[in-house]
């Protein structure tokens, strides 16, 4: 007991100093994650010089430096099924082994509200040529999330995209429309008012400006390393591709534009493919 009290000691040492020899030290933040949360991998020990690269479950992580190691973040995608997921690192530095670490996190179960809704035919069933044009937009943006560059533009935390203090809600919300189950809601409504002023959660890049079918007028901003947030059913925007954007600088105004009951603002955010919730976003706190 003691020699292992010892020995997990003496790596921990190690691990501080970052010394050549020392262990690969992994945490997962938070240690528990639940369906549609977003949490962070810290990786201690690797070397200032060395690549690191891992996975949690079907999903590769993309590292960056920070607070003395590297870390990455990891979306749990909204429909993931409870359960364990195994994750593993390496690492690979000039001069040296390369190591390899592994392990598994946990991923609770979260129940979503179920709305089943009766509409008349015509505003479910799309005309071919609109149907069309929504899976071709669906599509654009899953090409989006699939590039991942390889700059972190995001620093610190992450604002919220309007103004008050009343939560975003219906994150998760399974819709039976008509008996038949449609997408789940893959983001956050904010109510406020047509025109308020819709802010960049966090610095990026401006990735699209677009008109959709359902998302109406919507803007998508690249942070950078796969990380990506969406503000959909604007009135208007105010910026342009490839616009580098500050955290809380304006980007448009909220409305009621593509397939919405009334002025709001929906803001999502995606990890690569996975669909996270994006008030987890908000509640991340990296340093710098
Ligand atoms: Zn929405």
């Amino acid at each position: 007991m003691w020699l292992v009290v010892a020995l997990v000691w003496l790596a921990s040492t190690a691990d501080a100093r970052a010394e050549p020899s020392g262990r690969l030290a992994v945490v997962v933040h938070p240690a528990r994650l639940s369906v549609g949360d977003v949490g962070w991998l810290h990786v201690r020990g690797a070397g200032d010089a060395a690549t690191v690269e891992g996975s949690v479950g079907e999903r590769s992580l993309t590292f960056f430096r920070y607070a003395g190691g590297h870390a990455a973040v990891v979306g749990i995608d909204l429909e993931t099924r409870p359960g364990t997921l195994p994750w593993r690192v390496a690492t690979l530095g000039p001069g040296r082994e390369p190591r390899i670490a592994h392990g598994r996190v946990k991923v609770s179960g979260r129940s979503f509200p179920v709305q089943r809704l009766t509409l008349p035919e015509r505003m479910v069933d799309l005309e071919p040529e609109t149907e069309r044009r929504a899976v071709a937009e669906t599509e654009r943006l899953r090409m989006l999330f699939r590039t991942i560059s390889g700059e972190r533009l995001w620093r610190g935390r992450f604002t919220r995209p309007v103004a008050g203090t009343e939560p975003g809600t219906g994150f998760g919300a399974r819709r039976i429309i008509n008996g038949r189950p449609r997408m789940p809601h893959s983001g956050i409504d904010f109510s406020a008012g047509s025109g308020t002023p819709v802010v960049a959660a966090n610095a990026g890049r401006v990735a699209l400006v677009a008109h959709f079918f359902f998302p109406g007028r919507l803007v998508a901003i690249d942070h950078g390393l796969g990380l990506y947030t969406l503000y959909f059913h604007l009135e208007h925007a105010i910026v342009t591709e490839d616009e580098r954007v500050g955290r809380g600088q304006t980007i448009g105004a909220v409305g009621a534009t593509g397939r919405a009951t009334g002025p709001h603002l929906h803001f999502a955010a995606q990890v690569g493919s996975a669909r996270i919730d994006p008030a987890g976003l908000l509640g991340l706190s990296f340093r710098d």
